[in-house]
């Protein structure tokens, strides 16, 4: 085709005749082409062959990108909230598919033959893993946290401890919180917003760096329906900081017979001390064993299951949430049950959970949670993979050469932990790294990686075995 203006613009089917390779359904493909045309129309252009079509195929590559894809994930941070937070595992993959595909007791008891309950089993997993004496699921940790506070101190619990104490006493509706801990986790979701949303009005106690018993002694009232206690998962305070201990505060809940919630945030099962280069991070047990009588946790971050939120404690006080209308509206679908009910086993199964480990069950089997397995990588293995991609991204205008970085957990957890890890340094002899970066971004294998003293960085912590011989297809791709 000559480059000579177009006459007439083209039809859309004659212009998608032309571009046969979209992954778009067709009808998408045809308003996007119509888009692209109807700008040429309206600023009465008549564009050449050859650009009408650029324009068009990139219009088609960026809704291609938006679609909702792998991604390879190079950037060393395991739990990316904007990558999905923690990747499930064959045998997570394995139970969703066989429930997907199939009918399922889901609500059905099969012994009895008639109506069962939702995630029974699951909610006794659940406890078991926690320690505690009953568990139970929503959406995610945001909804327990509405489910937990819209109970204890929400409108209709307020309205009915008016009409009970009728004038006598004034409802209980406060909730207190440190000042310390009034934080926001990622995009939007902030813990005073969320207290407020349910109903419940926030009793702010000490100061942002320092908060004593002493304070929450002198804040605890008639009114005070619930202590709650946020864990700081996604920053740190150093210096004159000071704030009470679960147990402590749990000593003054109980005294007070004010209930007592500590929300955890990320939900480690296992001392993440033992992994080198990581803190302490809490887990549900000890908080229960502290003296909280609910925790409130994800269980898609270090937990590496579905987005779920967990709900472990007191069984008066979990068969009460799910007695609450809104518990209904933050229930699991069925897919995530699947895939948690895999989740919870294998910490059971490998043993690698307090709770089994207790039991001397089986410890040793491997771990197929894939990100106590990224967790777990060691540098050698690292280093080995790291030293083949080199060898197959040979003959490059690229200048390619295995260092060393650190992988962070990310996702709102343990900020001030890095692991030591390995990655691929990545220099275009003709362009720079964000163009490189880029070109890495918009291949169909959709890597992301980041940029370090001018070089393209790759972590190969969080990038998985089975994804490397793509990885060299993406690098070979972009750099040519
Ligand atoms: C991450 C986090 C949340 C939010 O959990 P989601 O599962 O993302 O809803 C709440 N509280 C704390 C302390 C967290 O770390």
């Amino acid at each position: 085709m000559k480059p000579s203006p177009l006459r007439r613009i083209p039809s859309v089917n004659r212009i998608l005749q032309e571009i046969h390779c979209t992954d778009l359904p067709r009808a998408s493909a045809r308003e996007i082409v119509r888009r692209v045309l109807a700008g040429f129309r309206s600023r009465r252009a008549v564009p050449e062959w050859d650009r009408l079509l650029a324009d068009i195929r990139a219009a088609l590559g960026d809704v291609s990108a938006s679609r909702l894809r792998p991604v390879i994930n190079g950037t060393g941070i395991l739990i990316h909230t904007n990558f999905g937070r923690a990747p499930l595992g064959p045998r997570m993959i394995e139970t969703i598919a066989q429930i997907a595909c199939s009918y399922s007791n889901l609500e059905y008891d099969l012994i009895k033959g008639e109506r069962g309950r939702r995630a029974a089993y699951l909610e006794h997993l659940l406890a078991m893993l926690c320690g505690a004496q009953a568990a139970t699921v929503v959406n995610n940790n945001a909804a327990a946290l509405v489910l937990i506070v819209s109970h204890y101190c929400g409108d209709r619990q307020a309205h009915r401890s008016a009409t009970l104490f009728a004038g006598r006493r004034s409802a209980k509706t406060e909730v207190l919180v440190s000042r310390g801990e009034l934080i926001q986790i990622g995009g939007g979701f902030r813990i005073p917003e969320i207290v407020e949303s349910s109903g419940a009005i926030l009793r702010e106690v000490g100061t942002t760096n320092r908060t004593t018993i002493e304070d929450y002694r002198r804040a605890a009232s008639k009114q005070t329906a619930l202590i709650l206690k946020v864990h700081r998962s996604n920053f740190f305070m150093e210096g004159f900081v000071d704030s009470p201990d679960t147990a402590e505060l749990a000593l003054l809940a109980h005294q007070r017979r004010i209930p007592f919630v500590a929300d955890i945030g990320s939900g480690a099962m296992m001392g993440t001390e033992a992994i080198p280069g990581l803190e302490h991070e809490p887990t549900p047990g000890e908080a229960l064993r502290a003296g909280a009588d609910l925790v409130c946790f994800s269980g898609d971050k270090l937990m590496g299951g579905p987005q779920s939120g967990i709900i472990a404690g007191k069984a008066r006080m979990v068969s009460a949430l799910k007695r609450e209308p809104l518990f209904r509206a933050l229930r699991c679908d069925k897919l995530v049950l699947a895939a948690l009910q895999a989740t919870a086993e294998s910490y059971l199964r490998s043993g690698s959970a307090p709770a089994a480990r207790e039991m001397g069950d089986a410890a040793g089997e491997e771990d197929p949670i894939p990100l106590l397995q990224m967790l777990r990588a060691s540098q050698e293995t690292l280093r080995a993979r790291a030293g083949k991609v080199i060898a197959q991204i040979a003959g490059l205008p690229l200048a390619a050469r295995v260092g060393l970085g650190y992988a962070k957990l990310g996702g709102g957890a343990l900020p001030r932990s890095r692991i030591q890890s390995t990655v691929l340094e990545l220099e275009h002899k003709r362009y720079g790294a964000d163009i490189l970066a880029a070109r890495l971004r918009r291949h169909n294998s959709c890597v992301a990686s980041y940029i370090r003293h001018g070089k393209v960085v790759i972590d190969l912590r969080t990038v998985f075995p089975w994804q490397d011989k793509e990885l060299v297809d993406a690098i070979r791709a972009a750099a040519s």
